[in-house]
């Protein structure tokens, strides 16, 4: 979690429901149902970008971030909708992703721009975003995400299935983004040829980006991309981007299309990679922020998530979930006020005490169930939820450990609840704070050897040889000839890392 108020981004939504009327597609100059004007759009990306830009946060590096957005101006004016007002951000996710927001506000991950390999795989995936953009899939597809999200919400504290609600925390913003079609994920590739083409990129690259993700798919500890996630047939895909790259150097007569290896891989020196565990992590069940400096045990063998507003922590089968948040308001009184308010709870008891020398409040309540007329009593019994809240003071902040299961559940889980909750502590033990996260570090291969062997030469551990293989798009038989940069991985500040460099 960051240094933010939990923000309920969730709620942006509903206004634009139900606005229909029949638009020219921009990309296949049909007539079409679409469900929002241009200015609707706008307007609805323009709602949702504070909200996106706050959850992940941006990244960063104002190299990267002037490079994104001065190659999907160029992009822009070569596409099918040249006057929108784009805009292009790198975000401060691990997770390998590109996403495409109405109105025409693009996203792409630190986690993606690590595992390009050049300019041209990156201006492919630019021009299939902006593809999504050009020809309005996103449109179509958002009225049904929105639905989904209100649906979460209201399920979180009313649903008798706890699992669904656990599940549904889970995959946090990724509920959002819901996949496109298989179609509008082959038009918006074939759009990515084209406009990556027409700024003078070699679109082959595009394709061969493919097989990266590919292999990542394959591995479990990996997160796959939304983008691809359509596409039960890569190679498939791959192969059509070949054939739509090679008529599109046809049709544009170009004889110099660029793939900027070197350029790119220059850029992206030092770029962070995987987890920033200034953002907190997991150690040995423990939860550690190095940087907000606290530190609490994690029930065993519960599912774990560490997002931008929250960490969750949810039972195996869904049965019970627990989070930490910050809490509202500027005392333990009025967090806890809020927090009865906002969830409509009835208090069965309420405490103040301390949690390791912390100022404390305990709340245990039942969340009133709404008035679901013509529902059978019986059905509304089940739907009772029962939660255990620790608001403690500590920084300058409010802390909100909250443990929710039903009522039939609660006595199975209430000591779960709270040895995590009463073992909220301070942390001063300095091996734990002073953590760098890992960072990509490019380097001159010094002697023709294969990638393995040259992976070894930089004391790449043996267990991550494969994952730098991926992370280089390249096989660990393959040669690599002197003087080529390859990426490896390596622990330090950005400070460190600029003087060293
Ligand atoms: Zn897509």
């Amino acid at each position: 979690m960051r240094m933010q108020r939990y923000i309920s981004y969730l709620l942006i939504i509903v206004t634009s429901f139900w606005l229909s009327g029949c638009a020219t597609n921009p990309v296949t100059g049909k007539k079409e149902l679409m469900l929002m004007s241009s200015n609707q759009e706008r307007a609805m990306g323009e709602q949702n970008d504070p909200q996106i830009t706050q959850f992940f946060g941006v990244y960063d590096d104002k190299q990267l971030q002037q490079f994104i957005n001065q190659k999907g101006q160029e992009m822009a004016k070569v596409s099918h909708r040249p006057d929108l007002a784009y805009e292009f951000k790198v975000v401060d996710s691990p997770v390998v992703n590109a996403f495409a927001v109405p109105g025409g506000f693009i996203y792409f991950t630190r986690g993606i721009m690590a595992h390009f390999n050049n300019e041209a795989e990156f201006a492919g995936v630019l021009g299939h975003e902006i593809g999504h953009v050009t020809a309005r899939h996103s449109a179509s597809q958002y009225t049904k995400q929105m639905l989904a999200q209100v649906g979460m919400v209201a399920g979180m504290v009313l649903a008798p299935e706890l699992a669904q609600f656990a599940d549904a925390a889970q995959q946090g913003l990724g509920l959002l983004f819901l996949k496109f079609g298989r179609d509008d994920e082959t038009q918006s590739d074939k759009l990515g040829v084209e406009y990556s083409t027409k700024i003078g990129y070699d679109a082959d690259e595009m394709a061969n980006f493919f097989s990266t993700l590919d292999r990542m798919r394959g591995d479990a500890g990996q997160s796959v991309p939304t983008f691809m996630s359509t596409h039960p047939d890569p190679a498939n895909r791959q192969k059509n981007v070949q054939q739509l790259a090679k008529k599109w150097k046809r049709k544009t007569k170009a004889t110099d299309l660029e793939v900027g290896r070197n350029s790119y891989l220059k850029m992206i020196d030092g770029l962070l990679y995987g987890e920033d565990p200034n953002q907190g992590y997991l150690e040995a069940g423990t939860f550690y922020h190095p940087v907000l400096k606290f530190k609490f045990p994690t029930p065993q063998g519960w599912t774990f998530q560490n997002t931008p507003q929250q960490v969750q922590m949810a039972h195996k089968e869904g049965r019970a979930i627990m989070t930490l948040s910050l809490g509202q308001g500027n005392s333990l009184e009025e967090a806890g006020q809020a927090l009865v308010k906002n969830n409509n709870l009835s208090v069965i008891q309420s405490d103040k005490g301390d949690v390791n020398g912390l100022p404390a409040l305990s709340i245990l309540a039942d969340v009133q169930p709404q008035q679901n007329q013509g529902q059978p009593q019986q059905q509304q019994q089940q739907q009772q939820i029962r939660l255990l809240t620790y608001l403690i003071q500590y920084g300058g902040n409010i802390y909100n450990i909250t443990g929710i299961s039903t009522q039939q559940d609660f006595n199975q889980f209430s000591n779960t609840f709270t040895s995590t909750m009463k073992n909220f502590s301070e942390l001063t033990d300095q091996s734990k704070i002073n953590v760098q996260p890992e960072r990509i570090s490019i380097q001159e291969v010094a002697r023709t050897a294969t990638l393995s062997q040259v992976l070894k030469g930089f004391k790449m551990p043996n267990d991550r040889l494969e994952e730098l293989a991926v992370l280089n798009g390249m096989q660990l038989t393959d040669q690599v000839k002197q003087g080529t940069l390859i990426k490896t991985v390596v622990r330090g500040s950005a400070d460190a890392f600029a003087k060293e460099k």
